[in-house]
């Protein structure tokens, strides 16, 4: 995965977010991930479901995100910034 020195944009953070939750970025990448989450009311709450997630099941593997579920979250936030 690679990713531009620019911002994070919403479906970068969907995609970091199991490594983010995990511990596993690299402080570059989790600087840019709390300045997007610093500015996106839909990542924060994507980020809180995830966590409570984890917590309810133990782990969460990024194959355990369905395809389908990403493209709903991402939806949303299309319908969110469209607003
Ligand atoms: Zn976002």
């Amino acid at each position: 995965m690679t990713i531009g020195l620019a911002h994070l944009n919403c479906r970068e953070l969907v995609e970091l977010v199991t490594a983010y939750l995990e511990g596993d970025l690299s402080s570059g990448e989790r600087k840019r991930f709390d300045v997007h989450l610093s500015a996106c009311d839909g990542c924060t709450m994507y980020v809180e479901q995830m966590r409570r997630t984890i917590e309810l099941t133990g782990t969460l593997r990024l194959e355990d995100v369905s395809r389908e579920a990403e493209e709903a979250l991402l939806g949303a936030f299309r319908d969110w910034k469209a607003q």
